[in-house]
């Protein structure tokens, strides 16, 4: 039989990449705690059409990233590849759309069929916040305000640019439309054959190609700017000022767009140049139209989210572990004791590794291995003598402790060893 493998774009979350991936999620969560956001969690597949319309029919997700299929009962099925909808989906089937305003953080795998690259997966894990009913830029600047807070929690801030952009209410975006559809009609013989695709349904798009011939015809492309209704114009200029009058830097980017069709006024990403062409480590916007498309009552939100492999990739130091204590029975009598002293001293909140087999030299190398902090040796010698030996295995150290029922002072040694 030939070893099996992961699937392609799949990839396991080693120890260390997991111990990165929960950081940053702790942290998220914590600091979206700070802004009042509670945590939900949706399933990981949902009926096909719970993305397929809200993303687009033209999105790169809808049109070649989605894991489909059906199943055993006949229904169509996707694995989410983002939030969102899903969440959105919740907020209607579970009848809280009444409640607004809602403020929602969650984290978990997401699936796309891409082509796998650095930073870019097949199944992969993104954070998300949701705040939806609010229609005031307040909101917009406290979500982009919470994204900043977090990547400098993780200490990515300066590793990062805000790019800002507006693409204005429904009136400006349709009048920007035929702006668009004019000028690249005029420049259609450069454009890939997706854009030419693009261009019919939703020419905006096309600046989300990462196609090279595309991205040059995009650069020269009327500015959005220039077809802003006054009501857009405001919003956006307030957005700005709340992020001025907070803090937080941010550069214009007139092509940003997002990939999914139901965004309006504020997008933007965090992005970094230090990971390639895979840059972006948040993406977010305002989706007001999102709710209503999906059947319920008219009701805006903004929201973002984030890809943990590229925060991970980017976090240099893995976080430190609390080093564990090794347990090291020698012989019979000390195994007999050891499965009980290992307890107690958990009870105590002690981080313990039992070694389970193997003589003593063996037990010593895993302790070694698994970086323990002390190791504590029983064998019929210490039985005998009432004691334990306790080795700091930094300093190779090692004293006698004596063994009474409360463990008192072995207890206290470890605590301090632990610092
Ligand atoms: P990209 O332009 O890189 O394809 P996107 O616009 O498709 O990104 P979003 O749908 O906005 O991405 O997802 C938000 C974030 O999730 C991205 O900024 C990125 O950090 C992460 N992400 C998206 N797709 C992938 C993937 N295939 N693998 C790893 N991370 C991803
Ligand atoms: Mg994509």
């Amino acid at each position: 039989m030939r070893t099996l493998q992961p699937v392609r774009g799949t990839q396991d979350l080693l120890p260390e990449v997991a111990r990165r991936h929960r950081r940053i999620i702790e942290t998220a969560r914590d600091i979206a705690e700070l802004y009042g956001f509670d945590e939900i969690a949706t399933p990981i597949f949902e009926f096909t059409e719970v993305f397929a319309r809200p993303i687009g029919e033209t999105s790169d997700i809808v049109a070649k990233e989605m894991y489909s299929f059906v199943d055993r009962g006949g229904e169509e099925i996707t694995l989410r590849p983002e939030a969102t909808a899903g969440i959105v989906r919740a907020v209607l089937s579970d009848g809280l759309v009444q409640n607004t305003p809602l403020k929602f953080f969650c984290s978990g795998p997401m699936f796309r069929y891409e082509r796998p690259q650095k930073g870019r997966f097949r199944q992969f894990h993104q954070i998300d916040v949701e705040l939806i009913g609010v229609a005031q830029p307040q909101a917009d600047i406290e979500v982009i305000a919470l994204g900043s807070r977090i990547l400098e929690a993780l200490e990515l801030r300066e590793k990062t640019v805000l790019e800002l952009n507006t693409l204005g209410d429904p009136e400006s975006r349709a009048a920007y439309r035929d702006a668009l559809v004019a000028y690249f009609s005029r420049r259609l013989s450069e454009l890939s054959e997706d854009s030419r695709r693009r261009l019919e349904r939703n020419p905006l798009r096309i600046f989300d190609s990462k196609d090279e011939a595309d991205r040059r015809v995009s650069l020269e492309a009327p500015a959005f700017d220039d077809y802003l209704n006054v009501a857009s114009h405001d919003f956006f200029a307030q957005v700005r000022e709340g992020l001025d009058r907070l803090g937080i830097p941010y550069r214009l980017n007139p092509r940003l767009v997002r990939g999914l069709d139901y965004y309006t006024h504020t997008a933007f990403e965090f992005v970094t140049s230090d990971l390639g062409a895979q840059g972006t480590v948040i993406g977010g916007g305002r989706y007001d139209g999102l709710i209503e498309m999906m059947g319920g009552p008219a009701t805006p939100g903004v929201g973002w989210a984030a890809g943990i492999e590229r925060l991970a990739m980017l976090t240099p130091q893995p976080p430190t572990v609390s080093r564990p204590i090794a347990l090291v029975p020698v012989g019979e009598a000390g195994e007999g004791l050891a499965l009980g002293l290992a307890e107690m001293l958990r009870d105590a909140g002690l981080s313990v590794d039992l070694a389970y087999s193997g003589n003593l030299a063996r037990r010593m190398r895993r302790a070694n291995r698994i970086n323990a902090r002390a190791a504590v040796l029983i064998g019929e010698d210490e039985i005998a003598r009432n004691i334990v030996a306790l080795r700091d295995l930094d300093s190779g150290e090692q004293v006698e402790v004596p063994m009474d029922p409360s463990l008192n002072e072995l207890r206290a040694r470890l605590k301090a060893l632990r610092g």
